[in-house]
This record gives structure tokens, C-alpha cells and sequence, in this order.
């Protein structure tokens, strides 16, 4: 039995190979005799899973070794207070706003330290990527946040600024939740960069966290020890009992991921490679079309999250009813935005795509 195409923003579709072999483990891990939820987080076996978890995302995301990887809990949102709490040391911070998701990081950002806003693109509803060249940096600011990939509005950076040749020493940090693991990542341009899992990489509940290692030991005082990105590095991510399920689950879409393999590529190549053709082909349906319209600029639209509208919105119901009656599933838009949100993830396949196509294409024919 084929399972129906999952469109969802997140929590998100996880790859069938996965799901299959956490269902054939649930009840005994291994011949351990028990399930990945129900073991100690500091036994033999966990550490196991751990310990292959965080050497499998380092090598797929080639993650240099001045970085520490944290596996944290609390999600994007909790990073948002989370980063100010570490990193600004109480003075100014950054924010390139370029969508829903970095305004409501610069404004709990400014419950911790002043929070500037950079730059915006709020004034033109998010459809373009404001140029680095014309960001008014802070002189000395703590660091600059950006969100590398826009999942309610549907735009991505595809190359990271580069900040020092912009005049600024501050580290760039980046909320990379929902294309984590979709490309590569420049961690020369990078000092911090956070992402939930549940977009592109496992379960809801598990938050990971990169860090370079200056950043580490300079949190406020009133930073709650579990949330001290040096507590949790000096603990290995035990310092509190980790989210278990999640790092196993995301452990088995890594060893996923490093099995891909697309004309010659492998792992995050091979990912990148199927992402930018999916993409592709879903941007070209919906331009040729009269119905569908996507207004984003084009060299900032995202790969993995593509916001559409109807160009007559009366039949925006009789749309999603027709589209989950073919297997494609979860297709409104965002509250926010409206409309429809096609997410893409790396768990998607190109079929998948292709199945949406051909029914944007059926739906639009039968225009009354
Ligand atoms: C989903 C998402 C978040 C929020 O994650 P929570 O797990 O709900 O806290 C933050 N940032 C981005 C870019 C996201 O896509």
C-alpha cells in the first residue's frame, strides 16, 4: 500500500524507511529487550544511538570540529529567548527581518537585550531579500540573527552574508528549522545556527543547536542552566535527560540520508540535487498556470516551503477537497498568509511533486 504525499510544514513527513524501522524496533531495540523510549539515557545503549547520531549529522553536514552540536528541547521558539540569553551579553543584537518567523525572533529577542531590526522587507509583504550591501549593521553588536529559510512565507537565503566583508565581527546566527539538511551549510559565515527537527529531520520535541566554540560562556546570569549552551556542551546534551525518542528517530533519518545517492551525488549533495529539481518543477507548474500565482522573487523563493494563492479564492475548498481525495495531503496555507503552502522537505519525493503537478494541472481544467 502506498501511503498518501504529506505537503505538511510540520511537524512534517518522515521518510517511509524510517518510520518502517522504528516501528520494527519498538519493542525491542536491537534484542536489548526493550524500546528506544524506555531505556536509561546514560546506558550503553542509548549512548550508542547518541553517540552515532551526532557523528552521522556532523559528517552529513561536515560540521568543523571548533563547533559543539547540542541536542536540546524547547524548539525554534525557546531558541528565540535562548540565543539572547547567551550570545548578546545584555547588549545589541541584530535582526534581518525577511519574514514571520525572524520578526518573532527579533521581538523575544528584545525582552534580553535591545533588538534592532537590520533590516526589513516587511514593507513589501516579505516577497524579496533585502541586499546585505544595504543592511545598517550595529558597530559591535553582540551578534545578527536571520532566519535562512522563511517557512510561512516561502523565501530562503541561498547564500549566507558574509559579515565581515560588511565591516561587522559579530557571529551570524541562523534559524535554519525548516531546511536543515536540504543543502549545505557555509559555517564559514556561521557562528551559531539552530533548527527544530520536526521539519526535516524526525519528531517534534528535539532542537538542535550548533555552536562554535568562543560563544560558549557567556550567558546571563539568569539563564536557566538547562537552556546554558556551556552546561549542555560540557555535558554532552545529558545535563538534563535529553529528548531520547527524537534523537533516535532523527539518528535513523541520518544514516537515511547518508544512503541517498542522485547522478553521482551522496547524502546532503544528493538531498540538495533532488530538492533543487523538485523545486523546479513545481515553481515552473505554477507559473505556466492562469489559476496559481507564487509573487516571490525569484532568486529568493524557497526550495522547500512554496506558498501559492488561487487566483480565485472561492475555490480554495473544492481545491484542498480534490487534492486530499488524490492522497495529497495538508496543502492550506499557513493562518497567517492564506492560501496554499506546498512543503517540500527532503522526505517528499520528486513523484510526490510530480503527483501535485498533475493535479494542479487536472484541477485547473475543470475551471467551471
Ligand atoms: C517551525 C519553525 C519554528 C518554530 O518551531 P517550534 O518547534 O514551534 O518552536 C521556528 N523557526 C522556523 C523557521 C520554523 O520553521
Amino acid at each position: 500500500m502506498t501511503r498518501p504525499y504529506n505537503f505538511s510544514a510540520g511537524p512534517a513527513a518522515i521518510p517511509e524507511e524510517v518510520l518502517q524501522e522504528a516501528a520494527a524496533d519498538m519493542l525491542d531495540w536491537h534484542g536489548s529487550g526493550m524500546g528506544v523510549m524506555e531505556m536509561s539515557h546514560r546506558g550503553k545503549e542509548f549512548t550508542e544511538i547518541y553517540t552515532r547520531a551526532e557523528a552521522d549529522l556532523r559528517g552529513l553536514l561536515a560540521v568543523p570540529a571548533n563547533f559543539r552540536i547540542l541536542f536540546m528541547q524547547g524548539g525554534g521558539i525557546a531558541e528565540n529567548a535562548i540565543v539572547p540569553l547567551n550570545l548578546s551579553r545584555g547588549a545589541t543584537a541584530d535582526f534581518v527581518v525577511t519574514g514571520g518567523w525572524s520578526k518573532k525572533s527579533a521581538q523575544e529577542a528584545g525582552r534580553y537585550c535591545t533588538a534592532r531590526v537590520a533590516a526589513s522587507s516587511e514593507a513589501e509583504r516579505f516577497r524579496d531579500i533585502p541586499a546585505p550591501a544595504g543592511w545598517r549593521l550595529t558597530p559591535g553588536a553582540s551578534y545578527v540573527h536571520l532566519c535562512s529559510n522563511e517557512t510561512l512565507h516561502g523565501v530562503e537565503f541561498h547564500e549566507l552574508p558574509d559579515l565581515r566583508a560588511l565591516g561587522s565581527d559579530a557571529p551570524l546566527v541562523i534559524d535554519c528549522s525548516s531546511h536543515i539538511a536540504s543543502r549545505a551549510i557555509d559555517w564559514s559565515r556561521v557562528g551559531l545556527a539552530f533548527a527544530g527537527a520536526q521539519k526535516n529531520l524526525g519528531p517534534a520535541g528535539l532542537t538542535l543547536v550548533f555552536v562554535r566554540e568562543d560563544l560558549l560562556g557567556h550567558a546571563l546570569p539568569i539563564t536557566p542552566s538547562a537552556f546554558d549552551y556551556r552546561t549542555v556542551a560540557e555535558n554532552d546534551s545529558m545535563y538534563n535527560t535529553p529528548p531520547t525518542w527524537g534523537i533516535y528517530i532523527a539518528g535513523l533519518t541520518f544514516q537515511w540520508l547518508k544512503r541517498q545517492t542522485e547522478g553521482g551525488l551522496t547524502g546532503i549533495a544528493a538531498m540538495e540535487a533532488r530538492n533543487i529539481a523538485k523545486a523546479e518543477l513545481l515553481y515552473r507548474a505554477i507559473d505556466g498556470s492562469s489559476l496559481y500565482v507564487n509573487d516571490i522573487a525569484p532568486a529568493a523563493r524557497s526550495r522547500m516551503n512554496i506558498p501559492f494563492f488561487l487566483r480565485d479564492e472561492s475555490r480554495n475548498d473544492a481545491f484542498l477537497a480534490g487534492a486530499k481525495a488524490r492522497g495529497l495531503l495538508q496543502l492550506k496555507g499557513h493562518r497567517s498568509v492564506g492560501g496554499m503552502r506546498a512543503s517540500i522537505y527532503n522526505a517528499l519525493p520528486l513523484a510526490g511533486v510530480q503527483a501535485l503537478v498533475d493535479y494542479l494541472q487536472d484541477f485547473e481544467k475543470t475551471r467551471a
